[in-house]
């Protein structure tokens, strides 16, 4: 590669000399624009910065009238500029005035100049402004110095947002790095969260832009390359992913891109032109982004995050910093912005610093919402572009009731938002009012009200909710918190702790749920899967490896010494498995026996029902069982072949539609029919319009998240449950082929004045 001795490094040599100077900001960049304009012999050098209204305003010119400077304005979109600005992308024209979307502004005095060479100004792929250059001459500017104004834009990105410009913008204009915006998303979890953002995946902030030596950042940039190359490939020989399937291809991906000579290439020609190798990396993955990040077809976008991934990591390679850090040096009133994440990342954040939760994708039956209700923390989901428009430490509100997340808040919303906090907490005091009272309808219907749980930190919630046990108790959670296999005595002290904490009230414990997408990053199954839900998980998986489950059940069978034991297995498919898990639970008991151990006073098992088959042999498997408690979050994903994980489709098919409806109208006659207890404890149990539809089809047991006690109960007390039994009965009896029940609901419950 040419080294350009001239050019761009005299250039970025002067800038940096020009940025430690303590000059007045519009002084500053004054002198900016005439050293760039004297750099690359243009007449013109002019700069825009986005405002927050849309309008991109002058800020600095040499060559076009100064009078112009903070009156010349475009719009996003309008004129060349606006152009620019709008798509990302540079525009370089030998005639400008023939382009089409050349727009006059007679103030300027540009009449005069033909050529035009103009590059958005982008910060983290976002646009911050325009910076142009102009010659009287018909002239096509080179690829090198089209190069050389894209890396002084990344100088002035940098200054825009090191607070020069604010300080340069006119009272009452905010510059577009400030601006507010709220994003309309899903509420997954109640609650308001106000704090600060801490982005889940940081894209790191490069400071240090401008190199002393390229060859030696080249240097940098080659063993860093190397070190990537290798461990990607590294990642791709391992034995768990060497199956062919979907994710060779994504992981093929990412080889094919940590070897693309043209990435390289780009990223050695900024090297060149002054930047040091992280700067030239954060330059081309910008660039990149901004190029990209209007495309809307799943397939790139999905390749657009590969891509962020690979720049981060070889970022990290470069600075020498791990994705811990932030964690670790969290802020107290943090708000995770996620792309994604899953449930054991959530607790790598200490839980008293979190306030809510904002993810890009993901749905409400993701397990890492589930976690984050399980902790009480807010969460809004599928919040399409905030990862991208977050900074770090930027202010945010997570309005997880309403489904609204605010983004640098304006001092009004945020004075709103304070006032329903409290407002929220004067509720909540309502609700602890209900926490002693009976769970009982309107007409006289009791209703058992279970909280679900899972950690230890979910206990203090079974008495402040008022719950009448534990419905559902999920072990699995205890093994993906940890490191390694929890041993045989830790999770026997975590179930005693339950026990005692529950006091008289039952506990039903679930056997371990791993599998799916409840991944243990310790514990591998022998090839990756390509529908890992419905592959090797749950029931499937512990009566395979049957030291694992012997393993928790001796654990559940002594913690519960001389009390009532209540179990139940997941993802049962047919009642065989029932039967076999019974074997192993008996040849337990018999072992524990012999050794003098105090056993349960009584061991019942119970089955979800989570996999359609089960409804075809509802006769065989109550006869099986002691209860049965439908998990209906997973039996909705089979039911409707939706993966509940999924974002794209978590709003197409509704679970008060007449088919789903009509499953859980058939669960509650069987159990009626063969007197077997069932509850239901999926996610639909705590929201309090499908609470009451459920109650409104015969279900008189139901364990949901400890916060969504308060609000359920309120509604019971105001729910005649026969009349709405009629009206369900009606509905579903009759040839319906609505796609769903939810506005009739909704009308019922509001022309009988039941709060939801
Ligand atoms: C369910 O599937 O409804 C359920 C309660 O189990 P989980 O959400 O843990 O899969
Ligand atoms: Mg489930």
């Amino acid at each position: 590669m040419r080294e350009l001795t001239t050019g761009p490094r005299v250039l970025l040599k002067r800038l940096r000399e020009l940025m430690a100077e303590a000059l007045e900001p519009q002084v500053r960049l004054d002198r900016i624009v005439n050293e760039i304009a004297k750099n690359m012999v243009a007449e013109v050098c002019s700069f825009y910065v986005l405002r927050t209204d849309g309008v991109l305003e002058l800020y600095a010119t040499v060559g076009l009238n100064p009078q112009a400077v903070h009156l010349a304005q475009l719009r996003l979109g309008q004129g060349l500029v606006g152009t620019i600005a709008a798509t990302a992308r540079a525009l370089n024209l030998t005639d400008a005035q023939s382009h089409p979307a050349f727009a006059y502004l007679p103030e300027t005095g540009e009449e005069a100049y033909n050529s035009f060479l103009g590059v958005p100004v982008l910060r983290a792929g976002r646009t911050l402004g325009v910076l142009v250059v102009q010659n009287r001459t018909k002239r096509a500017y080179r690829d090198d110095e089209v190069e050389a104004l894209e890396t002084t834009a990344m100088v002035l990105a940098e200054i825009i947002a090191t607070g020069d410009g604010t300080r340069l913008a006119r009272a009452g204009i905010e510059l577009d790095l400030g601006r507010s915006m709220s994003f309309t998303a899903g509420g997954y979890n109640d609650g308001v969260g106000l704090g600060h953002v801490v982005l889940h995946e940081p894209r790191i902030v490069v400071n240090n832009l401008f190199n002393e030596d390229s060859e030696a950042e080249i240097k940098r940039l080659e063993d860093a390359i190397g070190s990537l190359r290798l461990s990607i490939d590294d990642m791709l020989s391992r034995r768990e992913v060497a199956a062919e399937g979907e994710h060779r291809e994504v992981l093929e991906a990412y080889r094919m891109f940590a070897h693309d000579r043209g990435w390289e290439r780009r990223l050695e020609e900024a090297i060149h032109n002054g930047l040091t190798a992280e700067a030239a990396v954060e330059k081309v993955q910008s660039d990149t982004r901004a190029r990209m990040v209007h495309l809307t077809d799943p397939y790139i976008r999905e390749r657009l995050s590969d891509f962020d991934d690979l720049a981060n990591r070889l970022l990290r390679q470069l600075m020498g910093r791990d994705a811990k850090t932030v964690a670790e040096s969290l802020v107290k009133d943090a708000i995770i912005v996620a792309r994604s994440m899953g449930a054991a990342e959530l607790l790598d954040y200490p839980r008293e610093r979190l306030r809510g939760v904002v993810l890009e994708d993901g749905a409400a039956t993701s397990h890492v919402v589930i976690v984050a209700r399980a902790m009480g923390i807010p969460v809004v989901g599928q919040a399409k572009g905030v990862v991208s428009m977050a900074e770090n430490n930027d202010a945010i509100i997570v309005d997880g009731d309403a489904g609204i997340v605010h983004l640098r808040p304006q001092s009004d919303v945020e004075a709103a938002y304070a006032e329903k906090v409290r407002f929220r907490a004067r509720r909540q005091k309502l609700y602890q009012e209900l926490r002693d009272k009976p769970s009982v309808t309107l007409d006289g219907e009791n209703v058992a009200l279970f909280m679900n749980g899972g950690l230890l930190v979910d206990l203090p919630q079974l008495e402040a909710s008022g719950a009448v046990g534990i419905g559902l108790f999920r072990t699995e959670l205890q093994f993906m918190i940890a490191s390694t296999f929890p041993k045989a005595e830790q999770q026997e002290k975590l179930y005693r702790s339950v026990l005692e904490a529950a006091g008289d009230k039952p506990v039903t414990f679930r056997t371990l749920d791993i599998g799916g997408d409840k991944v243990l990053p310790y514990f591998r199954s022998t090839g990756q899967e390509e529908n890992p839900a419905m592959g090797w998980r749950a029931i499937r998986l512990t009566l395979d490896r049957p030291g694992l489950f012997r393993t928790q059940l001796r654990a559940l069978l002594k913690a519960s010494g001389g009390r009532e034991l209540r179990m139940m297995l997941p993802m049962v498919t047919e009642v065989a498995e029932v039967k076999a898990a019974r074997e192993i639970i008996d040849r337990e008991v018999n072992h524990l026996s012999k050794f003098d151990y105090q056993l349960p006073s009584k061991v019942k098992l119970g089955a979800m029902i989570e996999v359609p088959s089960l409804l075809w042999q509802m006769g065989e498997l109550m006869d099986a069982v002691d209860f049965v408690s439908v998990g209906s979050n997973d039996l909705f994903q089979f039911l409707m072949a939706v993966d509940r994980g999924n974002s794209l489709i978590a709003d197409r098919f509704d679970q008060l539609s007449p088919a789903f409806l009509r499953v859980l109208r058939h669960i509650v006659e069987s159990s009626l029919r063969h007197d077997t207890p069932v509850t239901l404890c999926g996610e639909m149990a705590g929201r309090p319009l499908m609470a009451m539809t459920l109650i409104g089809l015969g279900f008189r047991s139901i364990s949901m998240s400890a916060a969504t006690i308060g609000p359920v109960k309120a509604m019971l007390g105001a729910l005649d449950a026969s009349k709405l039994n009629k009206l369900l009965q009606g509905e579903l009896d009759k040839h319906n082929d609505a796609h769903s029940l939810r506005e009739l609901l909704l009308k019922f419950a509001q022309d009988n004045d039941i709060p939801l």
